[in-house]
């Protein structure tokens, strides 16, 4: 075992938007951070459809002009063949939230909008380790007062000393295995298989850019256009489906596309220019999200669905009330779980609000009405808004507020 005499303010566990998010914010309010991150970027990763819930975390970064100058595909909103009765799908723009602010996200390759976050934290003085899998934490008592990692290729750990501890692992849920704290949600055990396709049909002007969402009647399909031409098409299902079809997941992405209607027509010459990936079992939530020395961040904390595009703005929305909390308690050890709590209290709020809405949205025998109604019902039931505007709203990833800080991860009004 290798000691690392020196000891941070806070190390973070992985290099994804969470991670180099509260990285990145940490460093920037005078912290000393090192941040741990398994791959050597630029590295793939699924969820490339951005929402609007990722500005304010961005700007409080800085980094709103780079990413506007990344070349990223501009989604305006998104289009739905979703729920009883459309033949033709539907459309919502992030403009009808009414406040003016955020009226784009992007369609991103991750490995590049990844790799811009994790230079960025560098360039904020983070101390960025990469090829490095973190193994175990070090504890002294109940406390975690550190971690040890390994260099790929080395046959020694290095033991670093921290104060703080921050989980972003995504769904590898380092903290989340080791206290064995990961609760599953069994009703969204689903699986996805995916692709990536050259010469697809694309909307015209403004929503050229949309995610189309289509239902199918055991699934649904994303559409994704992203900024080299390529598209990003995969379904998701039960898991327990696929077991019944007798199907591999990449035959059940083929039929399913070529029994669909509005993804068929766009992929009727297209061809597809990558292999297949398929994940599943990723919907769970942690019993805790800290303790005394650490704290979850992003998809290590929880996942919902890949359903409303939400994951990425969890992520950072999450990193920016973490870095929040993490800096209280720093500067204030004796608030740490109080500060810590009124995080997850407040996180679980958010999560609890996105996941009503997504097993309501499950639900394909609704109308685009009552999808709206439902949202309404969940973060606005005193109606102080139109029924669409508070449905946009939800599905922006957005708290009414949102503008220079997000200190509020509740969408409640
Ligand atoms: C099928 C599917 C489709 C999705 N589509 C979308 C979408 O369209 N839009 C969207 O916003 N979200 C989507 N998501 C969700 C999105 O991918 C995640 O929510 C998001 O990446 C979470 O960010 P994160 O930083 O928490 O974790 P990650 O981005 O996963 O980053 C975690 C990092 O930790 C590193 N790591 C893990 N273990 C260790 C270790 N022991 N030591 C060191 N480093 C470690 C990993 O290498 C990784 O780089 C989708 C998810 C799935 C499964």
């Amino acid at each position: 075992m290798k000691q690392v005499n020196s000891e941070y303010d806070v190390v973070v566990v992985g290099g994804g938007p969470a991670g180099s998010a509260a990285a990145g914010l940490l460093a920037l309010d005078g912290h000393s951070v090192l941040l741990v991150e398994r791959e050597k970027f630029p590295r793939y990763h699924i969820g490339e459809s951005l929402i609007t819930g990722i500005w304010p975390t961005i700007n409080r970064l800085g980094l709103h002009d780079r990413l506007e100058a990344m070349g990223f595909q501009r989604k305006y909103g998104g289009s739905l063949r979703w729920g009883q009765g459309p033949l033709k799908p539907w459309s919502f723009k992030f403009s009808e939230t009414g406040d003016g602010k955020y009226d784009h996200a992007f369609q991103v390759r991750r490995a590049d909008f990844d790799m811009m976050l994790l230079q960025h934290a560098r360039e904020l003085g983070v101390h960025v380790v990469e090829d490095a899998t973190v193994r175990e934490p070090v504890a002294d008592g109940e406390r975690v007062t550190g971690l040890r990692y390994r260099i790929r290729g080395e046959d020694a750990d290095i033991e670093v000393a921290s104060r703080m501890v921050i989980d972003a692992s995504g769904q590898q849920r380092w903290l989340g295995r080791h206290f064995d704290i990961v609760g599953w949600h069994e009703d969204l055990r689903n699986i996805a298989a995916w692709s990536y396709y050259q010469g697809c049909g694309r909307y015209e002007g403004e929503l050229a850019g949309n995610i189309l969402t289509e239902n199918m009647p055991h699934g649904w399909l994303w559409f994704i256009p992203l900024s080299d031409g390529t598209t990003s098409i995969g379904y998701v299902t039960l898991s327990s489906e696929l077991a019944v079809s007798g199907l591999s997941p990449e035959q059940m992405l083929e039929r399913q596309i070529s029994e669909s209607s509005e993804v068929k027509r766009l992929t009727e010459d297209a061809t597809r220019v990558s292999g297949y990936r398929t994940a599943r079992d990723w919907s769970y939530v942690c019993d805790r999200f800290s303790g005394p020395g650490w704290i979850l961040c992003g998809d290590a904390a929880a996942f919902i669905d890949p359903l409303l595009s939400t994951g990425v703005t969890l992520a950072m929305r999450g990193a920016s009330t973490v870095e929040r909390a993490v800096h209280a308690a720093l500067v204030e050890p004796d608030s740490e779980a109080r500060v810590f709590k009124e995080y997850e209290d407040s996180y679980r709020s958010f999560l609890s609000a996105l996941l009503e809405f997504v097993r309501f949205f499950y639900d394909r025998t609704k109308s685009r009405e009552e999808y709206h109604k439902g949202a309404q019902a969940i973060i606005d039931p005193q109606q102080h808004f139109p029924a669409h505007v508070d449905f946009v709203t939800l599905v922006s990833g957005l708290a009414r507020g949102d503008d220079t800080a997000d200190e509020a991860m509740e969408p409640t009004r």
